[in-house]
């Protein structure tokens, strides 16, 4: 039998780390047994959903590389499909019409709570007669269909959890189409996962819980059961649930501030998995291999910032520099930065990219390869702008004026030489030099970083600094 997943969100928000990770394992499950990935928008809660919801998801899931066979499904192109088999199933005695008030539920609910028992239906609605039920009709009272959950108990072995065992008699007659005529979750996700063909349901631990109920549902019409697996949470470092507390969480705010897909989708993959070595950067095609459902781990996997900065920083390393230039364009573009070509943004490139963490870094670490500094760290100032510094560096600036071959190994030269004859260390000059042309304490090397910005450049802001330095102490 072919393998058919399906990633089935609802359009109420955006991707979040969450489902994107739920995606990803359908995917790879997907892909590694040759089969089908779906992907569904649960969008039958018109209300809640957007269609702008349903835009932010699909670039979300392109951005990750997330590719899925057929058209999108949508629930709400089948909503008479829900609804005719909640018919289906009171023709066949599995479900019932319920003519309860709210207020009258309320009422029983409110009681419930009082004598402190757990509240349940107490199917009046079961045992009405013909003559009740077509009185109720008559008056034209608002109904509801209710499943009539059976005697004894429901069990399904879950691939991550082991079996997992629910008492009938803990489950309510649970209302499976409202008296607004919409079906509700557990009928719609039942009638499609059986329509689609779905045979693995790989979705958050938070559904075990509507396991048991679409597993009544599956049997009363007498369907294939498909295979659960249910995922753990993911928590935050203070192990709370993940939210925007603990700061990003939806997959696109990860792309925007320059995380590269690869990377967000090999972390991702080990939020609660791992192929059991200790290989951690993987490329998508050694995921797919590796990727196997029974090693999903039962517990919650914490999302961990530093580790994916880390995964982050690898890929960007890893990849070449004309590739990251196309990437890195945008954020300078983005910042309103002007360059003059693109050798110019490939030299910063190659010297900054053992250093950043996102692509974001390039601008904001290294701004200075696109303004002049507007100020100067104070404790960099504190540290090495000495009472000798501005005499020594106006010197130095005629020094540098007269180097023809303004590269790296020469500037370094020139300054090595410069320092003996004044009796100083080189980095007397290294360091106030490196504070009055990037305005920072710590940059790359600085003749790499001189030669970049080239020879005007660099005696422009040795003269600036020399102005304002001077004023400030
Ligand atoms: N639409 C449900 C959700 O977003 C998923 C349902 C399922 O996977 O069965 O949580």
């Amino acid at each position: 039998m072919k393998t058919k997943t399906r990633f089935a969100p609802s359009p109420t928000g955006h991707l979040h780390i969450g489902g994107a990770r739920t995606a990803i394992f359908n995917w790879l499950f997907s892909r590694k047994n040759k089969g089908d990935f779906f992907l569904r928008i649960e969008n039958t809660d018109r209300e809640r959903s957007s269609e702008e919801m349903v835009q932010s998801i699909v670039d979300g899931l392109k951005w990750l590389g997330l590719n899925w066979d057929n058209d999108i499904y949508y629930q709400s192109e089948h909503i008479n499909e829900y609804v005719s088999a909640c018919y289906e199933l009171v023709k066949r005695g599995h479900a019932y019409f319920c003519y309860c008030s709210e207020e009258e539920l309320e009422m029983k609910r409110k009681e419930a709570e009082q004598k402190r028992i757990p509240y349940k239906y107490d199917r009046k609605c079961l045992y009405l007669s013909e003559e009740e039920k077509l009185k109720y009709e008559r008056e034209g009272r608002g109904r509801t269909i209710r499943f009539k959950v059976p005697d004894g108990e429901t069990v399904f072995f879950d691939v991550v959890h082991g079996e997992i065992r629910f008492k009938n008699s803990e489950i309510d007659d649970f209302i499976i189409l409202r008296s607004d005529n919409t079906p509700v979750y557990n009928m719609a996700v039942v009638v499609d996962d059986h329509n689609m063909e779905i045979t693995h349901v790989i979705r958050g631990d938070d559904h075990i819980s509507n396991t048991p109920k679409q597993i009544l549902i599956y049997q009363a019409f007498g369907w294939d059961i498909p295979v659960f697996a249910h995922v753990p949470l993911i928590l935050g470092p203070d192990r709370k649930r993940l939210s925007k507390r603990h700061g990003a969480t939806a997959v696109l705010e990860y792309r925007d501030k320059g995380f590269l897909p690869e990377a967000m989708f090999n972390y991702l993959c080990f939020l609660g998995w791992s192929p059991g070595d200790n290989r951690e950067i993987m490329s998508i095609e050694e995921l797919i291999d590796a990727f196997d459902i029974t090693k999903i781990q039962k517990k919650s996997a914490i999302f961990d910032q530093a580790k994916l900065e880390w995964m982050n920083s690898e890929y960007i390393r890893r990849k070449e520099n004309v590739e990251l230039l196309k990437l890195v364009k945008p954020f300078v573009e983005k910042h309103g930065y002007k360059f003059e070509d693109d050798t110019y943004l490939l030299k910063v490139i190659t010297l900054m990219k053992d250093r950043v963490k996102v692509l974001e870094d390039f601008v904001t670490f290294g701004k200075y390869f696109f303004e002049d500094p507007v100020d100067y760290d104070r404790e960099g100032i504190e540290k090495y702008w000495k009472d000798k510094t501005s005499e020594i560096l106006s010197e130095f600036v005629s020094r540098i004026e007269k180097i023809e071959d303004y590269t790296a190994p020469v500037i370094e030269r020139e300054l090595r030489s410069f320092a003996d004859e004044k009796n100083i260390k080189a980095g007397d000059l290294i360091h106030p030099i490196r504070l009055a042309i990037t305005g920072m304490r710590i940059s790359p090397g600085l003749f790499e970083v001189m030669e970049v910005l080239g020879k005007e450049t660099t005696i422009r802001r040795i003269k600036n600094a020399l102005d304002r330095i001077s004023v400030k102490n």
